[in-house]
Order: structure tokens, then C-alpha cells, then sequence
């Protein structure tokens, strides 16, 4: 059996005294691969190599760095299909989704293309006496990243091309439910040009996760995954002095005004709530209809997953595909069983969805709970699968308060025709992504992802601006040359006289 092993030092290894874990194909149900779980002995010769390596490439100009990033973009774009495909066999999305996670990844690389602008500084020339100033965003040394399974490929692509075009090193945790992308990116930045040591893939669970942790080497974590490790994280890397941006769950709710486009908003539903089988941390897996649109919402809606395809993530036609593992199949029927015990009115019922041909895979179909309500736990929790929920509000101020009052503050997503709702909603929701009319509002590589409240622990969003803040520290340096007439000791504060 294929074992997927760490990237140390620009080779593939396996370590000494690793175990390991099966991973699976969803579709089928089967194992098809395992990959290695670290010890400890093994992070550490990954953050080594990534701490030799600093030196060289954090003194490299950007310019140079981006030539890397470059080729690196080139190549992802040459191997997209394959690393779709990788995603698929081992996540189950369906393909297509596999390909649009690839080209959000590789907009990341193509911003950080640009770190030889991104990292121009302020210079005031001539403050006072002859002195300028001007300020360096500089490199930390090594960074860690921590990624989650629902985005193999895009979540570690927020991290890394921002992280080596300031001139860190890296050493990338994947999550061990689909690992195999890891390593695929290793070796396309391998054939970039990258030097060894300056990207490090460890494999495992979380013994590694707590070592890179508590790392004296290590500079800072950036984590992405559930709320409660991100919590963790955020507090066990701060509490070891490090810096750290921990991106945690969600659960995003669209508002569907009475004045909305109803069959605009339910395409858009459909695809939020049900794409990615709903793991997807922008879906939509709560739906407000404000005013006296909730029985032709849920009916359109009903109507719709009657055409909804579920399959294997690699046949034709497919709109949905299984959920990652069997544990967390069964975790989202257990959710069913709840909604229904809490009382929702089950509309549409997924738990005993088969699919001819994959009858082992880890499917469930798509689930619509009606009269939801903000007291139980199907409205409460992250379910992470494809599970919508409809909730009743008389007008917009109700709806707004329910989204404002949820523990999350991930993405929030309006849809109205009238632009004082729409221009209300992006002044006062509290989340940190907003659509209006637009159902998945993830930002563009320039622009910054991250949510609000326990949807994100840490002061920085990932990748763009943000990402150049976290991944850099500032600094001023002021500057007189002796070429003035020697003004003897000076004891006030230097002002701009
Ligand atoms: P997870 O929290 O279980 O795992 C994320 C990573 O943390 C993995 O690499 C895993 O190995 C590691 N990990 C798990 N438990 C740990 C522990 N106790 N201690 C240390 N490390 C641990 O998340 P997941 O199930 O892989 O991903 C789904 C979650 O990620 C959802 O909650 C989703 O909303 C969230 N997510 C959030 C964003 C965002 O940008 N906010 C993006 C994608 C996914």
C-alpha cells in the first residue's frame, strides 16, 4: 500500500518510528493509502531544515523570490488536473469544485508574485538634522501552518507563497484525512527552483501539532481547522511567544429579504448550502427568510434537491459528493436525529441517500429543516455537512440580531434589491466576509480572508495585506551620516524643528 510520507530538506522520507493511518476514498469507502504520523525526532529535523535555510533565502531580494513564486504558479497550472483529481480521491468533492479550489489557491501565488511592490516601505526623507526615516517589513524566520481537510490545497496556499515571498521558511502540517496534495506542492516548488529546507512538509495528528507548538525555532503558527483547536492553538502558541492567526468553524447565515429575487436566492442557497457536501467553512447552512417568504422558500428549495446529482466526485454530472470519513458521515445523521427530536420540521431527509455503484461511500443526501430556531442545536452548531437549515423573521432588524447574536462570525450574506437594507447589512453585521447578492463571499487574493468573533483567534486575516503583516515584523531605522558640524550631546527629545 502507498504510504504518504514528510518532505524534509527537499526530500521525501519517512521518518524513524513513525506509525500510521488509513486514509480513505469517500466515494468508495475504501482505504487506499496511509500516511506516516510523525514523532517528534522527525518535526524536529524539518524545523532544522527550515531554520538553516533562513539565512540564504530571507536575504535573497524579493525579486527573486517572485521568479520562484512564478515558475511555481506556471507549474500548479500545468498539474491542475491532477491535483484536482487528488483532492477528489481523497476529500470526494466533485471535480470541478476540486479545480475551482486549485485556481483560488493559485491566485494566492500570483498576489505573492508581486512581493518585490507588496514589500516597499515609507521613507521621510529629512525628518529633522539631517535625518531620514523610513521603515522595513522583515522576515520572521519559521513559519507553520496547520491545515484543515475540507480545502487541501487552496488553505495551505493562503499560507505558503505569502509566507516564503517575505523570505520565510516553512514547515506545513496537512491534515491526515487527504494528505497527498502536500507533498505534490513540495515538489512543484521543488521544480520551481526553491531551495532545500525552505519548504517542509511533516505529517501527523496532534503530538506534531503540539511540538511545532512549543518549538523554540519555530516563529509563528498559522492555523486553520474547527473552532475549538483553533482556540487551543491560538492560546498555546501565544502562551510559547509565538505569533499566531487561527482561522476557526463557522455558520453562515443568508438573509432573504421579502423584496429579493426568491429564485436568485435559492440557485444561490442550493450551491451555498449543498457545494462540498456543505464542508465548506463559507457555506451557507442557515437560511433567514424575513416576511412572508418562508413557504415559497423551503418550496423552491425542496424542489430543487429533487435535481440535485449526488455521486462520486469523478463522474460526469455530479453536484454532490460524500461526506470525508464515516465518523463524520455519522456525525451529520446524529445532527438529523437531533433536528428532529428539537422539533424542526424535516423537510428533506438525507441520512439513508444510496448511490447505485458506491454503496460503501459516505454519502448523505441533501437535508432541509424548516421553523428552525435559534434555541437548538442544529441552529447552535457547526454541522459541516450538507444540512440547511430555514429560519422564520419578521423583518430585517429581527434577522440581523440573530445573525449578530451567533457565536460565529465567519461569513454573512444578504439578498435584496433595496440598497439601504444592503448598505445597512454591510455596515452593522458582525462577520468578517459580507455578501450582498453574492452567496460564497470569499475575498480575492488582495483582499483578506477571516471571520469575526470564535470564527478567528488572533489579530490578522490570511493571505493579502494581512497576510503580509502577519508574516513580516516592522521596523523603523533613522539614519544621519557624520557630515555635519559636531552639534555636542543633545538631551531633550529629538523633535522636527
Ligand atoms: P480540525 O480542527 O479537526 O483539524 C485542523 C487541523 O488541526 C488538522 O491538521 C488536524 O490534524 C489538527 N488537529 C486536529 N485536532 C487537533 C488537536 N486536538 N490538537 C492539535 N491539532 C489538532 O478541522 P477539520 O475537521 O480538518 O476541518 C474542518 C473545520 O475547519 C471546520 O470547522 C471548518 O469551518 C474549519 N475551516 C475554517 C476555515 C476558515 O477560514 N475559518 C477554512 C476551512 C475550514
Amino acid at each position: 500500500m502507498e504510504t504518504i510520507n514528510h518532505f524534509i530538506n527537499g526530500k521525501v522520507i519517512a521518518g524513524d518510528g513513525d506509525s500510521h493511518q488509513a486514509v480513505f476514498n469517500p466515494a468508495l469507502g475504501q482505504v487506499v493509502s496511509q500516511v506516516a504520523l510523525a514523532t517528534v525526532g522527525t518535526v524536529d529535523l524539518a524545523v532544522s531544515a527550515a531554520s538553516a535555510a533562513f539565512e540564504d533565502w530571507s536575504a535573497q531580494s524579493p525579486l527573486r523570490r517572485a521568479r520562484i513564486l512564478s515558475r511555481f504558479k506556471s507549474l500548479m497550472e500545468q498539474h491542475r488536473d491532477e491535483l484536482a483529481r487528488l483532492i477528489v480521491r481523497e476529500h470526494g468533492k466533485v471535480f470541478d469544485d476540486a479545480l475551482g479550489e486549485v485556481a483560488r489557491g493559485i491566485e494566492v501565488i500570483e498576489y505573492a508574485c508581486g512581493a518585490p511592490t507588496l514589500l516597499t516601505s515609507t521613507f521621510s526623507d529629512n525628518v529633522g538634522g539631517n535625518i531620514d526615516n523610513w521603515n522595513l517589513r522583515q522576515p520572521l524566520g519559521v513559519c507553520v501552518g496547520i491545515t484543515p481537510f475540507n480545502f487541501p490545497v487552496m488553505v495551505p496556499l493562503w499560507m505558503i507563497p505569502m509566507a516564503l515571498a517575505t523570505g520565510n521558511t516553512f514547515v506545513l502540517k496537512p491534515s491526515e484525512r487527504d494528505p497527498s496534495a502536500s507533498l505534490m506542492l513540495a515538489q512543484l516548488l521543488q521544480e520551481s527552483g526553491l531551495p532545500d529546507g525552505v519548504f517542509n512538509v511533516v505529517q501527523g495528528g496532534k503530538n506534531v501539532v503540539d511540538h511545532l507548538l512549543a518549538h523554540p525555532e519555530v516563529e509563528a503558527v498559522s492555523f486553520v481547522g474547527s473552532t475549538p483547536v483553533a482556540q487551543y492553538i491560538h492560546h498555546t502558541a501565544s502562551a510559547n511567544g509565538k505569533r499566531v492567526q487561527a482561522l476557526g468553524g463557522a455558520k453562515n447565515h443568508m438573509i432573504i429579504m421579502p423584496d429579493a429575487d426568491l429564485d436568485q436566492a435559492a440557485d444561490a442557497l442550493m450551491g451555498a448550502a449543498y457545494g462540498a457536501a456543505g464542508e465548506r467553512c463559507m457555506a451557507c447552512s442557515i437560511a433567514v427568510a424575513v416576511g412572508d417568504i418562508g413557504d415559497e422558500l423551503v418550496d423552491k428549495i425542496q424542489a430543487r434537491i429533487k435535481g440535485l446529482r449526488v455521486g462520486n466526485g469523478l463522474g460526469q454530472n455530479i453536484d454532490m459528493g460524500p461526506l470525508v470519513t464515516s465518523e463524520h458521515r455519522d456525525r451529520v445523521s446524529h445532527y438529523i436525529d437531533l433536528g428532529e427530536k428539537e422539533g424542526a420540521n424535516l423537510v428533506v431527509d438525507g441520512r439513508h441517500h444510496r448511490v447505485a455503484g458506491f454503496e460503501e461511500g459516505y454519502f448523505v443526501g441533501a437535508t432541509l429543516f424548516d421553523k428552525v430556531t435559534s434555541e437548538m442545536a442544529i441552529y447552535k452548531d457547526e454541522i459541516f455537512g450538507p444540512v440547511l437549515g430555514i429560519v422564520r423573521a419578521e423583518n430585517f432588524s429581527e434577522a440581523l440580531e440573530l445573525v449578530n447574536n451567533h457565536e460565529f462570525g465567519n461569513g454573512a450574506v444578504c439578498f435584496t434589491r433595496d440598497g439601504a437594507i444592503a448598505r445597512a447589512f454591510s455596515r452593522k453585521v458582525k462577520a468578517g466576509m459580507v455578501g450582498i447578492n453574492v452567496p460564497i463571499p470569499v475575498p480575492m487574493a488582495w483582499h483578506s480572508f477571516g471571520g469575526w468573533k470564535r470564527s478567528l483567534f488572533g489579530e490578522h486575516h490570511a493571505y493579502g495585506e494581512e497576510g503580509i503583516r502577519f508574516y513580516t515584523r516592522y521596523k523603523s531605522v533613522m539614519q544621519r551620516w557624520p557630515d555635519s558640524k559636531a552639534q555636542g550631546p543633545e538631551f531633550a527629545m529629538p523633535t522636527a524643528h
